[in-house]
């Protein structure tokens, strides 16, 4: 079991990110105990062992309000947000999960109330508990969806993809501004029939007013040899059947430069068209802000 360590971070980055957000914060926690830590989770290629609790959120804050109002405004439009420069808050950790471990209204707080800044995570976990809480649309939710098949096998012990699903107006609601995450997207024998189901279940519970407010990021997968072998050690290997299949991927250099392996170009192409040809054939008002 991961060990959970409170400590003082001194790593106060800012990254830059042109997909799922603006920026990624500095970390907030580092390490997660979710399901998926045992398959495909990238944060596992960097830190298996402990979840670093980061305490000094002064410190991490008053570096993000520098940040910000350093940044010309108004931002201009792209793809992450027309208004708001968007912080990536969840992106070595989840955010839903760990609550309890550290002080998440206050960094709600930051950005809720910061006139320049919207905050982001993606989540595989529905907490209600984040239903208190008054967003007023400052903080968008990712709810990651895949094949419930698909899930239970890579994601055990994460909420049902049903009920991740059931969250999308729930939490629009309450006024979370809330996205779509499909990540990972893993190709098998049946998976276009099996997105077929899982779209429909998107088109039945997202109601008309709040199709305006969905979209989507969209990400096959990618491995790491080394996380494959840990896996296989750990006895993963059925899950370690679906996500690593030498015939169909190739090695990448991976965004933060660790060695990785995606699907092959020339069938990854196809495989996006497949998918977006289906997507659009179901949930046509979801507009996908970038798929790859
Ligand atoms: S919930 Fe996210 S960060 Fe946590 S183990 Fe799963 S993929 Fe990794």
């Amino acid at each position: 079991m991961p060990k959970v360590k409170h400590q003082r971070t001194k790593t106060l980055t800012i990254k830059s990110n042109d997909r799922s957000s603006d920026f990624v914060t500095p970390n907030f926690i580092y390490g997660c105990l979710g399901g998926c830590r045992n398959s495909y989770c990238y944060v596992m290629r960097y830190n298996y062992d402990t979840v670093y609790i980061n305490d000094n959120l002064d410190d991490i804050l008053l570096k993000l309000k520098q940040h910000v109002e350093a940044l010309p405004f108004p931002k201009p439009a792209n793809q992450v947000d027309p208004q708001y420069w968007t912080y990536d808050i969840g992106c070595s950790t989840d955010i839903s999960l760990h609550w309890k471990h550290y002080d998440w209204q206050r960094v709600f707080d930051f950005f809720r109330d910061h006139s320049r800044a919207k905050a982001t995570f993606a989540t595989k976990y529905v907490n209600t508990a984040l239903l208190n809480y008054q967003p007023k649309k400052k903080i968008r939710i990712r709810f990651s969806l895949m094949p419930q098949s698909v899930s239970s096998l890579l994601e055990p012990n994460t909420t049902a993809i049903s009920e991740r699903i059931n969250a999308i107006t729930e939490f629009s609601r309450a006024g979370y501004e809330v996205h779509l995450n499909f990540s990972p997207i893993v190709v098998y024998e049946g998976w276009l029939q099996e997105y077929r189901e899982l779209f429909r279940a998107v088109a039945a519970a997202v109601p008309p007013e709040l199709r305006q407010e969905v979209a989507a990021e969209c990400i096959f997968l990618t491995h790491n040899p080394w996380q494959h072998e840990r896996n296989l050690e750990r006895g993963f290997v059925q899950s370690e059947a679906l996500l690593w299949q030498p015939e169909k991927q190739e090695a990448k250099q991976s965004q933060y430069g660790s060695q990785a392996v995606r699907y092959q170009l020339p069938l990854k192409r196809e495989y996006i068209n497949q998918w977006v040809a289906l997507h659009d054939e179901i949930i046509p008002w979801n507009s996908i802000r970038y798929i790859f």
